[in-house]
């Protein structure tokens, strides 16, 4: 029997390449048709055909304090009835600059003095990467296998998220000479950062590296990793790029960069890139540092960078609500809810008797069918895979909408509330049941 979605998927795969817009929305790993989503509120998201899901997805993260929140949906609307796009700066983006630059602080310590604002994750890391070039005049850039930074033609090597997804090693259309100027190493293995610098360390420009992993799955770094990173980078005259594109403001008011911080481990990244939450759902991300470095940017410096639709009202005015919104109580409210379900999934898959392992890395967590938690993209790779279609279509069929993908983390979002676990709860076990098989 065909319904709505179906319908649509047909109609879509004629004018659209596979039906979606981003690889990852297609259900390539988990098989079936895709959701159509018409609408999306609190803590849940309404298909095609009426449907309605507890959404584990969060728009891939925005969505921090639930869908459509009505504070956010009012800035907005009220931004639009200013103008939708000026290519002029406007006095939004001088308060957005500051509030990031503000929360990410631990106590004197401010990473972030400059912040430009560009329209996506992609953006964000890709200027990054320019400008750690031009800064230190170097080639190369250092990234982990397993990690996504967007889809921009030197971050696509052994990438994590959709190219994990689809089992690619990277993308066809970039060129030898650019896909040479990125050299993959494994996560979480000090001797093969030690080595790369070793034999490179005069022409690395960067190391870009997630916060925490969460595109193979959740990975967290193993302590001190981060730190090290920010050591070696800082002893060879390179740059550490923090990727925050999907931690940044969803762990922690400071980011995965706060949270570690206040955990002890202190170090100081060049340059953070920000996405997702930042924007509250629309388009908006952003890359900073300390001045001297981003003032290497143009106009100020020789690094290049532009954007038509930078800085765009409606994105900042949801990204300024987001922010204000997106208060202690609200990741203290996360946090917790993640503590539940991820003890509640444990339990249901270890009734099962499927073999798993729930990696966390603050409030992001996910599920691994292996022994333990991945700690690198061989041991995330080498995991049961095929259980996870049956567990992902069994949480659909009793309406919860899970990523499809096993590579994916879970977002809850602050309009997760006692009723949506308990029925997530009250889901889990059945889909352990189906992945057991
Ligand atoms: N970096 C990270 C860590 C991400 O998770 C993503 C997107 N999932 C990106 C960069 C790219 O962001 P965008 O999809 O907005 O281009």
């Amino acid at each position: 029997m065909t319904d709505r979605n179906d319908d649509l998927f047909d109609a879509a795969r004629a004018v659209i390449p596979g039906g979606v817009n981003s690889p990852v929305r297609a259900y390539g790993s988990v098989g079936g048709t895709p959701r159509f989503l018409a609408r999306a509120e609190g803590a849940t998201v309404t298909d095609a055909a009426g449907s309605v899901y507890l959404d584990l997805v969060a728009s891939w993260g925005p969505a921090l304090l639930g869908h459509a929140h009505p504070e956010i949906v009012a800035a907005v609307q009220e931004a639009a009835t200013r103008g939708l796009s000026f290519g002029a700066p406007t006095e939004g983006e001088v308060e957005l600059a500051a509030l990031i630059a503000d929360r990410v602080r631990h106590g004197e310590v401010r990473p972030v003095e400059r912040v430009r604002l560009v329209s996506t994750g992609t953006e964000a890391t890709m200027t990054a990467i320019r400008l750690a070039r031009g800064v230190t005049g170097r080639d190369l850039l250092v990234k982990f296998a397993g990690h996504y930074h967007g889809h921009s033609d030197g971050l696509l090597a052994a990438a994590g998220s959709g190219v994990a997804t689809l089992a690619l090693p990277g993308s066809a259309g970039v060129p030898a000479p650019i896909a040479a100027q990125t050299l993959v190493i494994d996560y979480n293995s000090p001797e093969a950062l030690a080595a790369v610098f070793a034999e490179h360390g005069d022409r690395i420009a960067a190391v870009i590296v997630e916060a925490s992993a969460a595109n193979m799955g959740v990975v967290a770094p193993v302590p001190g990793f981060n730190r090290l990173i920010a050591e070696t980078t800082h002893a060879h005259g390179a740059l550490m790029i923090l990727d925050e594109v999907l931690t940044g403001f969803r762990v922690h008011p400071a980011g995965f960069w706060g949270l570690q911080q206040e955990a002890g481990e202190e170090y100081l990244p060049d340059i953070i890139t920000f996405g997702k939450v930042v924007g509250g759902g629309m388009p908006l991300a952003a890359l900073g540092g300390r001045a001297e470095v981003m003032d290497r940017l143009a106009p100020t410096g020789p690094v290049y960078q532009a954007g038509t639709l930078s800085g765009n009202p409606l994105s900042v005015a949801a990204g300024l609500a987001t922010l204000r919104l997106a208060t202690p109580e609200v990741y203290a409210r996360i946090d917790a809810a993640a503590a539940r379900l991820s003890t509640a999934l444990d339990g249901a898959l270890t009734a099962a008797g499927v073999v798993h392992a729930v990696p966390r890395a603050g409030n992001l967590f996910g599920v691994a069918f292996a022994e333990r938690a991945p700690r690198d993209y061989a041991e995330a790779q080498a995991q049961q895979v095929f259980r996870y279609a049956p567990f992902f279509h069994a949480m659909r069929e009793q309406g919860v909408a899970l990523p499809p993908s096993v590579f994916e983390a879970w977002f809850l979002t602050a309009a997760h509330g006692e009723a949506e676990l308990a029925a997530i709860e009250a889901a889990l076990p059945r889909a352990a049941e189906a992945a057991a098989r």
